[in-house]
């Protein structure tokens, strides 16, 4: 029966070009995904060179990219900027030799000994700590130079 076997044949076509379709559509899926993934790796190469470059020439006179190079100190800067003030708002302050992080009203650094606050006034007599400013000890009425 030939109207049956041309039958058949569009059906078995049609279901061919279905499962090629599918095929397509996950290997246009792998694709986008891989293209996706590379730009990925992509960045996180640039992102590395620029940083090893920045290392490399941020002391140098005349860069080879000034600006971008600028840019990223600005931006550093402001990070590190930042960063102090959320220390400020926590009640630390960082060793500038060592890096530790110490309350702020430290004196010394327990990491390393560097002397990073002034010392507190203290009375002569009593030896209590005094107020900035104040001109004698509120505990023992003590005149403090
Ligand atoms: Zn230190
Ligand atoms: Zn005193």
């Amino acid at each position: 029966m030939a109207l049956f076997d041309g039958l058949k044949g569009k059906l078995a076509d049609a279901g061919q070009n279905v499962s090629q379709q599918t095929r397509n559509m996950s290997e246009l899926a792998r694709l986008n995904n891989l293209i996706a993934e590379t730009k990925r790796k992509l960045s996180a190469q640039c992102f590395e060179l620029g940083k090893q470059y920045y290392q490399a020439h941020q002391a140098d006179e005349a860069p080879e990219f000034p600006e971008a190079v600028s840019a990223i100190r600005g931006l550093l800067d402001e990070i590190k900027e930042s960063e102090e003030a959320v220390l400020l708002l926590k009640g630390i302050k960082k060793c500038p030799t060592c890096g530790t992080e110490v309350p702020i009203q430290s004196v010394f650094c327990p990491g390393c000994g560097t002397q990073i606050g002034t010392p507190p006034r203290c009375c002569p007599a009593c030896g209590k700590e005094a107020k900035e400013g104040s001109l004698f000890c509120v505990y023992c009425g003590t005149k403090i130079d």
